[in-house]
């Protein structure tokens, strides 16, 4: 009872959206009509192409999860879909058996044999489509692409398009309740983007804001949201089952007491900064700006992100709790 409570819970929280029977031709594979699509190469005419994300509730679930199963490691793995117009549509998700570290996730020639015995195998059990992206964790440094990441995207653009990088933390997803997810998409090396996404704001760990701040212009975001259909519905309750024990049921706020007061010692750490330029270029108005110009902005508004996911992991405690 409570696992389905949890579930509605969940699909709540995510908007994941069911699908009417007359919309599940989604999931039906058109091989010639992909195939014309990569023919065609849209997105090479136009670099911000690609839209929308649509996520299928089963791979995000499994994505999730296994995003979680890595702890402080970073994991790695591969998504199925297809193309309908600006849109990219992921089905299904498969994890990648590589090492994780903290920084860098790396897919080795192991890895690579791996994915083409695993596309062949789920070609054979009726998974027809063709890998469209790669996902990875970062466990508690929000979703944005690091300077590695941002140039394995590109040679992937380059060498297996259609593609897209999705980056998942499962430690604020775990906080807040709602999965922590980003969708991108690399400009090819000499393009400018209209609207620089230096004034997009997020919480990053400060020694990390470095990494964000060079790269934050060689790509950009698509937007993401999920679906379900009664098509997937024994699929999705045995994932459900497993994703409720495995992290679900789990306090956010007790176990998670590591990730609170790491992102605590972070915003003391950037105001300890701010104070530290306030005093060294006096009161000088040009303290706010530069490079790093928004930086005294920083720790309030990570502050205040922080007691945000303090009370929803709160409040999803409490839910549960009066589910027991
Ligand atoms: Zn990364």
């Amino acid at each position: 009872m409570d696992a389905n409570a949890a579930r509605n819970e969940f699909d709540q929280v995510n908007q994941v959206r069911a699908l009417d029977p007359n919309e599940e031709a989604v999931y039906r594979y058109d091989g010639s009509e992909q195939q014309g699509i990569r023919a065609a190469k849209p997105w090479k005419t136009d670099p911000n192409h690609f839209k929308k994300v649509y996520v299928s509730s089963v791979a995000l679930v499994k994505m999730s999860m296994h995003a979680h199963s890595g702890g402080d490691l970073e994991v790695m793995g591969l998504m199925q879909g297809k193309v309908e117009g600006e849109s990219l549509i992921i089905l299904d998700s498969f994890a990648l058996p590589v090492e994780g570290t903290e920084t860098r996730v790396n897919a080795s020639n192991e890895a690579n044999e791996y994915i083409v015995s695993y596309l062949e195998e789920a070609k054979t059990a009726g998974r027809l489509e063709n890998a469209i992206g790669w996902y990875h964790s970062h466990p508690g440094y929000g979703c944005w692409l690091s300077g590695i990441d941002v140039s394995t995207q590109m040679i992937n653009q380059q060498f297996q398009e259609p593609w897209v990088a999705v980056v998942i933390d499962p430690k604020r997803t775990v906080a807040s309740g709602k999965v922590d997810i980003g969708a991108f998409r690399t400009y090819p090396k000499e393009y400018k983007p209209e609207h620089s996404r230096e004034s997009a704001y997020q919480t990053i760990p400060l020694e990390k804001v470095e990494d964000f701040g060079v790269h934050a212009d060689a790509y950009y975001s698509l937007d993401v949201s999920y679906f379900k259909s009664s098509l997937d519905t024994q699929l999705l309750d045995d994932l459900w089952k497993r994703y409720w024990v495995e992290v679900l049921s789990q306090s956010p706020v007790t176990q998670e007491q590591e990730y609170m007061s790491k992102q605590m010692r972070d915003v003391g750490g950037k105001a300890e900064r701010m104070i530290r330029r306030g005093k060294d270029k006096g009161n000088s108005s040009k303290m706010a700006q530069g490079k790093e110009g928004n930086a005294m902005e920083w720790p309030f508004k990570d502050a205040s992100k922080m007691s945000i996911e303090l009370s929803l992991g709160l409040l999803s405690q409490s839910t549960r709790r009066s589910l027991l």
